[in-house]
Order: C-alpha cells, then structure tokens, then sequence
C-alpha cells in the first residue's frame, strides 16, 4: 500500500548536493526521488507523479528552465509545485523574467530550514493532508494528524484504504478521479489490484460515511470514475 506521505522529486546533478537535500527531505517524513538530470526527471515526473519538485537552475543538458516550462506546459503536472533552485540570485531574477511556471524560487547556498519551510508551505496549499492538516469537506472532519474522521460530531471508524481514498477525494473536492488515478494514488504504482478494487473500498467508504442516515457525498461519474461532491 502506498502511503500517504508527500514525494519530493529531487533534480540535481552534483551527488553531494543531491544527498543532503534528500537527507534532510527524508529526515522530515517526504519520499524523496532523485534525478541527475532533466531527462531522467521528466520520465520520473510521468512515472511517479511527485507531489513537489525541487529543480536545480545548473543541469547538464537540459536547462532547469526548460525542463521547468515542460513540466508546465502538461496539463497533469501544471498544479504540481515547483521549486527552482540556482546558484545566484541574478539567476532568480532571470528565472522569474522567463516566466517559466516556477512557484517558487530559492538561491544556494540556501538555509535548509528555510527550504524545508518553503516545501512544506507549498504543500499546505496543495497536499494538505499529506502535511498533517485537518480537512472538511460540508459537515465531514478528517484529521490528518490523529487520523480520525468525523460526521456531525460522530466519530466513524474507517479501515486504512478508505481512510486514504476518504483523504483523496476531500483534498480536491469535485476532482473526478478515474479508477487508475485512484489505484496510484491510494494503492501505489508497484502494486497490481484490479480496478473493481477500487469499487468494492468506494462500496465501504460510503457504507460508513452515510452509516447514520446522512447523504452519501461520493457521485459516480459514468464512464469516468469518483467524486466527492
Ligand atoms: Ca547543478
């Protein structure tokens, strides 16, 4: 099973550099993947899906800005965010005059503290659950933290898959999710579950959210899959 914790894709062509940056993402609870260059980095995107991408400005091949404009050009990947790292801070400016889609910037040498924060603060706004935060969605509570989940008041006990799927759906309310999409999400990548998997939790998930009489949130989309509201 995946788990729900935040994936940071890390795109940086100096080893040393590279590790520390995972060293300290990884002692922070994020699944760090790592790219040496623009190249592996793209194909890593399309494979892995990471929530956050730190982008060095110096790669071999492939600049960071380019490799930044087609993350941005992609439809999938323009709300995954993007942190561009550089070595100067005539870089930053040029980066910003590019208008390359980059949410963020940051010059080396950077305060790790200040980079961990910047992270976090983007993934506040885009993977909230996955930072710890508490999410409602109409009258329902779901506590990242404590992990518990609430209607009206009312504690309801939900098994770890419906949990996460649960956390998926009240992330992007009114996000339609296919089956796949939801396999990846909830499920992870490595793992092969049919597809009606994800049919049989959304059955249980609404069995328990709608338990006491309320209406059932989640509205199946013919033909296309799951949403909440
Ligand atoms: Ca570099």
């Amino acid at each position: 099973m995946a788990d729900m914790q935040p994936s940071v894709l890390v795109v940086e062509d100096e080893a040393a550099q590279r590790e520390v940056l995972a060293y300290n993402l990884e002692a922070e609870g994020f699944r760090v993947i790592r790219a040496a260059d623009g190249t592996e980095a793209l194909l890593l995107i399309e494979e892995e899906n990471p929530d956050l991408i730190l982008l060095d400005w110096m790669l071999p091949g492939t600049s960071g800005i380019e490799i930044c404009r087609q993350i941005k050009i992609k439809p999938a990947f323009r709300m995954t965010p993007v942190i561009m790292i550089s070595a100067r801070s005539e870089e930053v400016d040029k980066v910003r005059g590019l208008e390359t889609g980059a949410d963020d910037y940051i010059v080396k040498p950077y305060s790790v503290i200040e980079l961990l924060a910047r992270v976090k603060a983007h993934l506040r706004r885009s993977r909230p659950a996955a930072v710890g935060m508490r999410l409602t969605y109409d009258d329902i509570i779901l506590d990242a933290e404590t992990h518990k989940v609430f209607r009206k008041d009312r504690e309801l006990k939900l098994g770890p898959t419906e949990f996460r799927l649960l956390t998926t759906f009240m992330e992007k309310p009114g996000r339609v999710w296919s089956r796949e999409q939801l396999l990846d999400r909830v499920w992870g990548r490595d793992i092969y579950v049919d597809t009606r998997t994800v049919d049989v939790h959304i059955g249980r998930l609404r069995k328990v959210l709608s338990r006491h009489g309320d209406p059932d949130p989640i509205r199946t989309v013919r033909g296309a899959g799951y949403a909440l509201g």
